[in-house]
């Protein structure tokens, strides 16, 4: 497509100003308002495969995808129908439905850590229910999470969280008591020693170790060597549980998510994003004795009057069908597009000489405008942030859109073609000389 130089954002201006008046910030969620990157952002009004236009008729290429859920791209014709054809049963039973087991089978299928699950309606809940069901099945009430994930925004998980959090600098959230943070322990991430520290510290006092196998909320950090297993190892030594935030994760490193990918199999796993095809939607599992301590069978209580709404269960089934159908092809597909895409602009910075690490798994990447290896949320906060938002404003307005902030993780969805790997390519590269100048 010609690329929109000279963008135009007259509409969206006028959106922006008119949100300000009525959403805290013109936004529902922080990171959308651009603060971190400058300029109004884009709003968006329609999107088809892997390309999004905004309201004024400018036309993205998008790598952020809806923040993880659009692994297949936008309107993926399967997806749409499918949830057509949920609507006109209706939006909503509250009752049970099959399509609730059909997305059981098939997540289950995938995770051979998970017995039993509940769908729930966001990220947030899927985390924040597991750590409620861990502290029940340990009796034990302090968890440990690690500086720079994100797990949502509730009280106990917000501490020295990635995201958003990171992005606006925030410690901690005002509004969480601290006899709430008190019981979270936050430990650098890719340090078993730090681990091995706070179990000593507080024996037998650990309900679970939460973690993204793989950041991708300080921008995409994956585990060192033999990580995840040593968590593993210690995790069953002292009887806490290991939970795997798999809500980015999961279905997009690998069918099987990170589990698959490393080997190690956590205790319970929280999904979200991709099951549910971009309808909110989320869900936790575990073994069955676990999952079973839950209302109506045991004391631990959760509910939710959309969980397992009939239209994110539509549109998740018809994604996670496709990806088993065609787990193959899929995975090779984004592993070659995204290597394509982050080794070229990383190979443009080289040349130009500056200074970016390129993180990635699959199609999940950050280009962080770092000297240095990021391997926690120490070495992400080394970043460039200001240079990153030069960046991405020069890249958007060459009509590529990345997430808005440098500790957020970029996505490739099937719908990308090497033509836009290599339109994305050339893009940087006059993004970043126009950096070094
Ligand atoms: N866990 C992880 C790893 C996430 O990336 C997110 C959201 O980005 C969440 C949990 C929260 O999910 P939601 O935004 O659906 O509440």
């Amino acid at each position: 497509m010609p690329v929109s130089q000279k963008r135009q954002l007259n509409r969206s201006a006028e959106l922006q100003r008119r949100a300000e008046n009525l959403l805290p910030g013109g936004v529902d969620s922080p990171v959308r308002a651009f603060r971190a990157v400058g300029g109004s952002p884009p709003f968006a009004v329609r999107g088809e495969g892997a390309y999004l236009w905004d309201a004024d008729g400018n036309r993205y290429l998008d790598y952020f995808g809806s923040w993880g859920p659009m692994i297949l791209g936008h309107a993926f014709p399967p997806v749409v129908e499918a949830i057509q054809h949920a609507a006109a049963n209706s939006a909503s039973f509250g009752a049970s439905t099959p399509s609730e087991g059909d997305l059981a089978e098939l997540v289950i299928d995938a995770y051979p850590s998970i017995e039993k699950l509940r769908f729930v309606s966001s990220g947030t809940e899927a985390t924040m229910s597991a750590i409620r069901l861990a502290r029940a099945s340990t009796k034990r009430d302090y968890i440990i999470k690690f500086e720079g994930c994100y797990h949502g925004h509730s009280d106990g998980l917000l501490v020295k969280a990635g995201s958003g959090v990171a992005t606006f600098g925030i410690p901690g959230s005002a509004g969480v008591p601290d006899e709430i943070a008190h019981f979270t322990l936050a430990l650098p991430f890719n340090d078993i020693f730090a681990v091995e520290a706070a179990f000593a510290e507080h024996r037998g006092q650990i309900a679970c170790v939460i973690l993204e196998p793989i950041v991708g909320n300080m921008g995409c950090v994956p585990p060192v060597d033999s990580y995840l297993q040593a968590l593993r190892d210690i995790t069953q030594r002292e009887q806490a549980l290991l939970i795997f935030d798999e809500v980015m994760t999961g279905f997009r490193v690998a069918y099987g998510g990170a589990q698959e990918l490393y080997g190690v199999q956590p205790d319970m796993t929280t999904l979200g994003k991709i099951i549910g095809g971009g309808l909110p939607c989320g869900a936790f599992g575990a073994r069955s004795e676990i999952m079973d301590m839950l209302a109506p069978l045991g004391p631990v209580y959760q509910a939710g009057t959309l969980s397992g709404n009939p239209l994110a269960m539509a549109a998740g089934i018809a994604t996670v069908s496709h990806l088993k159908e065609h787990r193959n092809e899929v995975y090779a597909r984004l592993e070659a597009l995204s290597a394509a895409v982050a080794d070229g602009v990383a190979a443009e910075a080289a040349r130009i000489g500056l200074s970016l690490t390129t993180n990635r798994v699959g199609a999940m990447f950050t280009w962080f405008f770092a000297a240095n290896s990021v391997i926690d949320f120490e070495s992400a906060v080394t970043s460039d942030t200001a240079t990153f938002a030069r960046f991405h404003q020069a890249m958007l307005d060459q009509g590529i859109w990345l997430p808005p902030s440098q500790y957020e993780a970029a996505f490739m969805s099937t719908a990308h073609t090497m033509d836009d790997v290599a339109h994305t390519i050339s893009a940087a590269k006059d993004a970043l000389q126009g950096l070094a100048e």
